[in-house]
């Protein structure tokens, strides 16, 4: 990466403003999935062990107002276990925010309450950044799932201090470019989920630079119906229909093969049924909700002759379990196949079924809509900005 990353200076003795992404989903005060903790706790043991003292913020979820339940205090919680030392937690950044970075020794670590509790934070509010940056001397992005956004505390803060990317923004990076830059091929991509709208960037981008496309989720019933394909009651994006044309269109005269399911597991909506069924001979009360065992068998052939895989979006309602199966098993043939293969997205890494299965992968990104916009564009905001 052509940026500086905490390794190549020596940054010891110093206040360091740390960038994390720690938002996670919290349900009832408790942590669902701590992957994005674990995964920054190599930067912030590095930079300890250099002696420095660490000022830590991220944001969660999306506030309106000051929501006690998008407080990040759980998450100071969990570094302390992961840590084994206190976590100072300031609730805001009034006087005593600054009062207290000013007496901090190496080795103390303050947890900033949810900075989009600030309404500038999104607006990338340039008081906003110059505060937070009065807090310290230096300042590390590791929030690469943040990158995406030009937010105060991302790119705002850049202006301010001299800036570092972190281990895990590093990794991340490093990771995608590699398996990007010069693909094996044939490049396979897996995109599924709920919303072609949120996927058209990927889409096309993977009809340039993939030989297979592979659709799957509430997207690919879109597609079937904008080729004339009876869905029933299936969930379907009516206003994408003229989009899935133009990109069907697009993949024929690209000549990239974009391959829709061939059966579900189908729902009967009146009688909660659940059956599988070829594509085409669906009635109007029944809904795709994943891809059915004849898809899995042919886009699991697929996977396994790939040389690279980029995978993003479930292939189903996988919240309910016998809806999970189709994402689940693409994501062990992709773990058991050969390709370097790159995975992310929120929900799709919620399907991976085991530490086995994970390390089969070779990098699981933290990043959802990051990764998307890293893959189409080849960097972010946030990265670009650092100095
Ligand atoms: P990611 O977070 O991995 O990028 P998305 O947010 O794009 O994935 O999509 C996840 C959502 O898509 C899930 O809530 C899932 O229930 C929904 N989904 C996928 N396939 C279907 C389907 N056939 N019918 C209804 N919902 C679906
Ligand atoms: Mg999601």
């Amino acid at each position: 990466m052509n940026k500086k990353t905490v390794l190549d200076d020596k940054i010891s003795n110093k206040r360091v403003i740390l960038r994390a992404d720690f938002n996670v989903t919290i349900d009832d005060g408790k942590i669902i999935d701590d992957t994005r903790v674990r995964n920054t706790i190599p930067t912030i043991k590095y930079l300890l062990k250099n002696h420095n003292s660490l000022i830590i913020l991220s944001h969660l979820g999306r506030p309106k107002f000051e929501d006690p339940t998008l407080s990040l205090y759980p998450i100071a919680k969990r570094l302390e276990k992961y840590l084994g030392r206190h976590i100072i937690f300031i609730n805001h950044l009034r006087e005593d925010a600054s009062k207290k970075t000013k007496r901090l020794k190496p080795g103390d670590i303050i947890l900033l309450e949810n900075v989009r509790f600030h309404p500038g934070e999104e607006k990338n509010d340039d008081s906003l950044a110059r505060q937070i940056a009065s807090l310290g001397d230096v300042f590390v992005n590791d929030a690469f799932a943040s990158c995406h956004r030009v937010h105060s505390s991302t790119v705002g803060i850049t202006k301010y201090l001299p800036s570092y990317a972190g281990l895990l923004l590093a990794k991340e990076v490093k990771s995608l470019s590699h398996t990007l830059d010069h693909p094996k091929r044939p490049v396979v991509s897996v995109i599924g989920g709920a919303k072609i709208i949120d996927k058209i960037g990927l889409i096309k981008k993977q009809l340039d630079c993939a030989q297979t496309v592979l659709l799957g989720g509430g997207i690919a019933n879109t597609f079937l119906k904008a080729k004339g394909i009876m869905v029933g009651k299936s969930l379907v994006e009516e206003a994408c229909l003229n989009i899935a044309r133009s990109l069907l269109f697009e993949a024929a005269s690209k000549h990239t093969a974009l391959i829709l399911p061939i059966d579900g597991m189908v729902l009967n909506t009146k009688l909660g049924k659940v059956h599988p069924l070829e594509i085409g001979n669906l009635q109007k009360d029944e809904a795709i909700m994943d891809i059915g065992p004849l898809t899995i068998e042919l886009y699991s052939e697929y996977l396994v002759n790939a040389q690279t895989i980029i995978f993003n979006g479930p292939m189903g309602k996988y919240e309910e379990k016998r809806f999970a199966k189709g994402t689940k098993q693409l994501i062990v043939a992709t773990s058991n196949s050969q390709a370097l293969s790159v995975l992310g997205g929120g929900d799709t890494i919620a399907s991976i079924a085991n530490k086995k299965v994970a390390e089969g992968i070779t990098h699981i990104s933290t990043g959802g809509g990051a990764m998307l916009e890293f893959i189409e564009k080849g960097s972010l905001p946030a990265i670009d900005a650092l100095n």
